[in-house]
């Protein structure tokens, strides 16, 4: 007799691909959960849903994030 349990039958192709084929649309489902992609409606780029444009930065018509000054990035660490 064997330790563990084996299976009484070969399963077929189309019943292992069926199962599998419904995990993958389990995990697309929760994709689109996570986040929504809307069209900005001022410069018209693909952003989240209820977050500032990071294009333009604009949410709802009113500017968020400053898009003229520029953030001085630090590429070299001065000793
Ligand atoms: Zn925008």
């Amino acid at each position: 007799m064997s330790k563990h349990p084996t299976p009484k039958k070969k399963m077929s192709k189309a019943r292992s691909k069926r199962r599998y084929a419904s995990f993958k649309t389990k995990a697309q489902r929760k994709l689109v959960k996570i986040a929504t992609l809307v069209t900005c409606p001022s410069c018209g780029s693909k952003c989240v849903a209820h977050t500032a444009c990071p294009d333009c930065g604009k949410y709802r018509g009113h500017q968020i994030i400053d898009k003229k000054k520029k953030i001085d990035k630090i590429t070299k660490i001065k000793a």
